[in-house]
């Protein structure tokens, strides 16, 4: 019988050793995440963008646009292709 292994007494001092129940735990330090206000602000909408490119991308595809990518499984639309794939996994996938 497997049961009568160990008594209480044990399994607790075996569950109290030192590292039991700090495994899984991540010992890396995370360096401090300071976020850097954008520095492009789109003048039609006010969005701000951090990335140039971001910037750009938001202007010839997105601003002033009607979402072109709708979900065909609910009422969701999108600008954006990757929005749209994205939704679909999380939300009907
Ligand atoms: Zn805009
Ligand atoms: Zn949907």
């Amino acid at each position: 019988m497997a049961a009568s292994l160990f008594s209480t007494e044990q399994f607790e001092f075996l569950t109290a050793l030192p590292g039991a129940s700090t495994r899984g735990v991540s010992r890396s330090v995370k360096k401090p995440y300071i976020r850097i206000p954008g520095n492009f602000p789109c003048a039609a909408c006010g969005k701000v963008f951090r990335l140039k490119n971001s910037f750009y991308q938001h202007r010839y595809v997105e601003c002033g646009k009607d979402p072109k990518f709708s979900c065909p499984h609910c009422m969701y639309k999108t600008k954006r292709k990757g929005d749209l794939q994205r939704h679909v996994l999380h939300r009907h996938v």
